[in-house]
């Protein structure tokens, strides 16, 4: 197998294009797709100031080191939540402290523990509700945050095609009208809520694992010890199947369901934000989640 470009020999076949590329001309598409995603979708410019999530995954790191390869002004966030078994986040934060250092890439660390006193651990232990629903909502909560109060122009995540095409499937599955009208690659600035955006969104996971591989990216393997039966994994093996008869169905899923979305799908039901009395920050139903929860964990401990 050749590339396309340079008729070395090829480390990827990108089955959506029909083209087979080498180690260098595989980064360079991976920098220009973003590049491209950016730039379509209006998500930030080079005078944005950009805050992206990093987990010690592949994705998030990936997103970083396009995003500082392609000259954006970006500042990355790692939130440890605390959760030890198999040393999770201990390892998860050395990888992304390493990878901050030899680059000379700027990094913030917030700890859950620290800043609010309890930890994802300390939820799983005493709540009764799904762990990934708890620590996806206080992810959220404190990313939002900490872009919102550290003057941040948009907060990036490392979705890639694989992720956002699994989410649509199973909103279209279940016709969650809601969901499908919000979903999409920018979510606007409302209030307290800072712009979101996901400039992998046009990037295969086998397209940025070979990205991480070759710019010689660490990434933590490993999945959350808590991550176990997440359904998403189910749709993504279905889609998987159906790409590899049908070349290039994930993006055009994921591109036609996007010119089309407007007008398919209208958000009537998009429930009122109003302040948390005890933040400050938007939600439907005040005091808004996190505070509901911090105010149990708080009330736990002292009792
Ligand atoms: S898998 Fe669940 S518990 Fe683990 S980090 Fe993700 S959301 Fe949190
Ligand atoms: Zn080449
Ligand atoms: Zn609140």
């Amino acid at each position: 197998m050749r590339c396309k470009l340079c008729k070395k020999e090829a480390v990827i076949r990108v089955r959506s294009f029909g083209i087979a590329l080498c180690h260098e001309h595989i980064v360079e598409f991976c920098l220009k797709r973003v590049k491209e995603v950016v730039r379509k979708y209006r998500m930030f410019d080079k005078d944005s100031k950009v805050l992206v999530a990093v987990s010690g995954g592949k994705d998030s790191l990936v997103l970083w080191d396009v995003l500082k390869r392609l000259g954006y002004n970006v500042t990355a966030l790692f939130i440890d939540l605390g959760i030890m078994e198999n040393n999770h986040f201990q390892k998860a934060r050395g990888i992304v402290e390493s990878f901050a250092e030899e680059r000379g890439y700027p990094l913030e660390v917030f700890d859950l523990q620290k800043e609010y006193g309890f930890s994802i651990d300390d939820v799983k232990q005493r709540e009764t509700r799904t762990i990934c629903a708890a620590c996806g909502m206080v992810k959220r909560y404190i990313m939002n945050k900490y872009a919102y109060e550290n003057g941040f122009d948009v907060l990036a995540t490392g979705h890639n095609l694989n992720d956002e095409t699994a989410v649509l499937f199973s909103n279209l599955l279940g016709w969650r009208i809601g969901y499908l009208a919000r979903q999409g690659p920018v979510l606007p600035k409302e209030g307290k809520f800072v712009r979101k955006v996901k400039p992998l969104c046009e990037l295969t996971e086998r397209e940025t694992a070979v990205y991480a591989f070759i710019t010689g990216i660490n990434f933590l393997s490993d999945e959350c010890p808590y991550s176990k039966g997440a359904t998403t994994l189910v749709y993504k093996r279905a889609l998987n199947t159906i790409e590899y008869n049908s070349p290039g169905t994930k993006i055009r899923f994921y591109r036609e369901f996007l010119k089309v979305k407007d007008k398919l799908f209208v958000d009537e039901e998009k429930p009122k934000l109003v302040e948390c009395p005890s933040c400050g920050y938007p939600t439907t139903y005040p005091p808004c989640a996190f505070c509901r929860l911090r105010e149990r964990m708080t009330v736990e401990k002292v009792s």
